[in-house]
């Protein structure tokens, strides 16, 4: 399977991303949390012109899964999903890089701030992970796809399968270094401490379940 290449703009992004020295990594959850939500919010306004489609509140949230043996974070949610052309759109390139362009004309400047200030997206998850899959299944399809990334040389697509409408991000966290843990982001009291800061205000429960060793 031939590994399909990033568009030069985030690839860039990318590599600011997976090379971060970045004080703030936690903020990859609330860009995943906030995709999430914003996933489901596309179900809901949905199904407000859509007499076929019940928004039934209990059916939607986001989840936290924490599996401390594979080292896996993933973030599940019950939204709207991708098809295979979205996760190659929406995760292939980025539509956006208002973060890029600020960059650059503020290059002097200390970078830290920088992603903060902006929603820098999907790819903050490459500041935690080593490796992002990504499975979904759009709304309106029996057909599930699986996006995978090691970083800036690529992704593949293949079909998959997957029961829900929704989709799952599964963080591969990286490994501890001398300077830099990543342990934290596999317990429950951090990740609560993380949601509670950046996602206090999303709508959506969001449910936690995290598997010791
Ligand atoms: P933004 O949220 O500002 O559009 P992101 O980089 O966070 O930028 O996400 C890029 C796009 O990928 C989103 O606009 C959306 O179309 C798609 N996407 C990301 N996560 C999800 C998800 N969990 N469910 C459905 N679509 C998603
Ligand atoms: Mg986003």
């Amino acid at each position: 399977m031939s590994k399909k290449q990033f568009q030069a703009e985030s690839k860039r992004l990318l590599e600011m991303m997976i090379n971060s020295i970045y004080t703030q990594r936690e903020i990859f959850l609330r860009e995943l949390i906030s995709n999430a939500s914003d996933a489901i919010d596309k179900i809901y306004y949905r199904a407000l012109s859509d007499d076929q489609l019940v928004f039934d509140k209990d059916n939607y949230y986001v989840k936290l899964t924490a599996d401390k043996e594979s080292r896996t974070l993933t973030i599940s949610d019950t939204g709207i999903g991708m098809t295979e052309e979205d996760l190659e759109n929406n995760l292939g390139i980025i539509a956006k890089s208002g973060s890029l362009a600020f960059k650059k004309e503020n290059e002097a400047q200390d970078g830290h701030n920088i992603i903060g200030q902006f929603g820098v997206g999907f790819y903050s998850a490459f500041m935690v992970a080593d490796t992002v899959t990504v499975i979904s299944k759009p709304l309106g399809s029996d057909q599930a796809f699986k996006w995978v990334s090691e970083g800036a040389d690529g992704y593949t697509i293949v079909p998959c399968e997957k029961a829900e409408v929704g989709t799952d991000i599964i963080l591969q966290i990286k490994e501890n270094t001398e300077d830099d843990r990543y342990d934290e982001y596999l317990e429950e009291y951090r990740l609560k401490a993380i949601i509670k800061k950046y996602s206090d205000f999303i709508r959506y429960p969001i449910k936690m379940d995290v598997k010791s060793q």
